[in-house]
């Protein structure tokens, strides 16, 4: 039987049934054959969160020849800091922290032209994101955050790159869509190839840390570079590619338009805790069935929170996983846990964020 293609949407909803299939669909390819070359890989490449990428060899040859190479991700600033979102970040600073220089753009070209959001109100969401940046970790020092629309090279680059798109290209990689939001894939590929110009040392080997619905970005971009190479010498930039998270009623992506799907690390501990309580899980009608023939914690959103996110030790995460499955953990129990760890993470993160709004300020030049 003829499955269905997988469609990635970066500006719509993207449900993966099978990531397998996606590295044949789209030329994807598998991270865990390069595990063994990765210095100190990360929570996420080591539990196949992030699962595959796009020419990412071309930056560890520069990491192990200690050569310069580039991270550039970022984030749309059409609210608080949410569990997407801090995926996105911990990875921007996992490269860093592995020797890149680190750029990490507020999409609020993208905001404006998908959400609506107008600059002013996306500047406000944009210093308490920077904030949430400088708490989890991000060196600005070794860094350079900016605003799209503030930033006259990214869009330098996006006018020059309307020449190397025709509408019928756009079409075929994001659908029929308002000009806004082709503006505002033109602007991303000048975000991702901006720290290939001259101002930030010329071409240089440069990974996108992004989830796997974000992947025609990619395409377009490494096509345009192509396009451009002879004007600006690019090099194609590589990227990883992370999975979806569910949503914590058990819908397949997390969503902003499913409030008690999500929660964002500034949301009140009363409300987080009702949310993880309410959660969909892979346990069974009863205990007692459950203490039978166990759990399913492949569907459940409850351990992907815990194994995406919020317990570091590798052997917890395991332990959890046969627990679940032979019974010996409940669920209640295994959310009781989950909510004592989380709140604890963003009390300590709410307390390291206050510390950093000034700086976050400065460094947009918000006054
Ligand atoms: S025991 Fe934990 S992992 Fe297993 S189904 Fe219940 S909440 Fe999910």
């Amino acid at each position: 039987m003829n499955k269905k293609k997988t469609v990635l949407d970066p500006f719509g909803t993207t449900v993966v049934e099978d990531y397998e299939r996606l590295y044949e669909e789209f030329g994807i390819q598998p991270l865990n054959p390069l595990l063994g070359r990765i210095p100190n890989p990360s929570m996420y490449m080591r539990r196949n969160v992030v699962f595959g990428h796009r020419d990412l060899e071309r930056l560890l040859d520069a990491m192990k020849k200690r050569e310069p190479f580039a991270v550039m991700s970022g984030i749309k600033p059409t609210g608080e800091f949410h569990l997407g979102t801090l995926m996105t970040a911990r990875e921007v600073i996992y490269f860093q922290q592995q020797g890149a220089m680190a750029f990490y753009c507020i999409a609020d070209v993208e905001a404006y032209e998908d959400n609506k959001i107008p600059f002013e109100k996306s500047e406000k969401y944009a210093a308490s994101n920077v904030a949430d940046l400088l708490a989890l970790g991000f060196d600005p020092k070794r860094g350079y955050v900016y605003q799209q629309y503030k930033e006259q090279r990214v869009k330098d680059l996006a006018i020059i790159f309307g020449r190397g798109a025709t509408l019928a290209t756009m079409k075929a990689i994001y659908g029929e869509r308002h000009i806004g939001l082709y503006l505002s894939a033109l602007v991303q590929a000048g975000d991702i190839l901006m720290p290939q110009l001259q101002d930030f040392g010329g071409p240089k080997p440069t990974v996108v840390p992004v989830g796997i619905d974000q992947d025609p970005h990619m395409r377009f971009t490494r096509d345009l570079a192509n396009k451009f190479r002879r004007k600006y010498n690019f090099m194609l930039p590589s990227s990883t590619l992370h999975k979806i998270m569910k949503g914590l009623d058990g819908s397949p992506k997390m969503s902003k338009r499913n409030p008690m799907g999500y929660f964002t690390l500034h949301e009140k501990p009363e409300a987080i805790s009702k949310k993880i309580s309410n959660a969909f899980t892979g346990g069974k009608p009863t205990v007692a069935e459950q203490r039978k023939v166990g759990g399913i914690p492949e569907i459940c959103p409850i351990y992907e929170l815990c194994m995406y996110q919020f317990v570091d030790d590798d052997r917890k995460i395991v332990e959890s996983y046969h627990e679940c499955k032979n019974g010996s953990l409940l669920c209640g129990e295994h959310k009781k846990r989950t909510i004592e760890t989380v709140l604890d993470f963003v009390k300590e993160h709410k307390r390291k964020h206050k510390k950093f709004v000034d700086k976050a300020r400065e460094i947009l030049k918000i006054s």
